[in-house]
């Protein structure tokens, strides 16, 4: 993915109508804490866990590489002495095709009773269905920015919350087969998020609050107020829109109202966790041009991005 499904709010309403305060974003003024409360947020590090993903090749369920790299995030993850869950499953994409999916869950203090989910997908497209080369539309995406960038985010996340030591209760997971879909078929996407929602690996998972993280990292991205984030949890998305002022991202984490994205936020939504997409558009209203293209590589991919997602991220879980 990810469909612009209503396409309407997200070319037109975005480049027509950038002066309309959207819902619920000025309306309740939002206590902010000091930066300095906050843990560091390294971008050269999660730069270069964008890389080693990228590195792999494409995270396709099914294939070696996607294997691979599931291996390495599990590793990664238990380095940073957290409990990993890992949730396997064969799904199957609007094809038919079968997806060998693998969810991994890791959990910061698990006793805590308070716990906030943070996630992102780590497959990629099989196919660059964007490219403006035809020839390039049955071959499958880099994914540094659609994809890695999220995971590679998290994975800074996580080091830091240890090296902090942080007593929160805090979950991060890294969602499969989100982007084997097909435009048209709204539920053929984010089918790895759907089946955790569905089947939570530990009973009674109720997060009172979850962040999604997809395409924050390329280069000249801005964060606009996802409108499905903004309908169902506009409280959060003001809380974490506060927290990017607090820390100087203002310029980045914009007011204006966004596209509505088919994502694995809505999976969530569904099951009653608020839940905001902070995810990367182009100024004018669309994805970047790298999106499910072969340039969605590491030479679009920005380290000033990804520390303004990561401050800004840090700088929240700090409240
Ligand atoms: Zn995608």
């Amino acid at each position: 993915m990810k469909a612009i499904a209503l396409t309407i709010l997200g070319a037109c309403c975005l480049a027509g109508c950038a002066k309309t305060t959207s819902t619920g974003s000025d309306s309740t003024p939002v206590q902010e804490a000091p930066a300095q409360m906050s843990a560091p947020f390294d971008a050269d590090s999660a730069y270069s866990f964008i890389a080693r993903q990228v590195e792999f090749g494409p995270r396709v369920p099914g294939t070696a590489a996607h294997t691979a790299c599931g291996d390495w995030l599990e590793q990664k993850l238990r380095e940073t002495g957290c409990e990993v869950i890992v949730q396997r499953v064969t799904l199957h994409a609007f094809d038919g095709t079968p997806l060998p999916a693998r969810n991994i869950f890791a959990r910061f203090n698990p006793q805590a009773a308070d716990r906030t989910l943070l996630l992102a997908h780590w497959d990629t497209r099989p196919w660059a269905d964007n490219d403006p080369d035809s020839a390039n539309h049955s071959k499958p995406v880099p994914g540094a920015n659609d994809g890695a960038s999220g995971v590679g985010v998290l994975l800074e996340v996580a080091r830091q919350l240890n090296l902090a030591g942080s007593d929160k209760g805090i979950d991060i997971l890294f969602t499969d087969a989100e982007d084997y879909g097909s435009d048209g078929d709204e539920d053929s996407w984010a089918l790895g998020t759907r089946y955790f929602a569905e089947n939570p690996p530990v009973a009674g998972y109720a997060p009172k609050q979850a962040v999604l993280l997809d395409m924050v990292g390329g280069a000249g991205s801005i964060f606009t107020r996802e409108y499905f984030s903004n309908q169902y949890a506009p409280a959060l998305l003001d809380d974490l829109w506060a927290s990017a002022r607090a820390t100087g991202n203002e310029q980045l984490f914009s007011n204006t109202p966004g596209g509505a994205i088919t994502d694995d936020h809505l999976e969530l939504l569904k099951v009653g966790i608020p839940t905001v997409d902070i995810i990367g558009f182009s100024p004018d209203g669309g994805f970047l041009p790298t999106w499910h293209t072969l340039r969605d590589d590491m030479t679009n991919i920005s380290r000033e991005t990804l520390q303004a997602v990561g401050t800004t991220l840090m700088h929240w879980l700090s409240k």
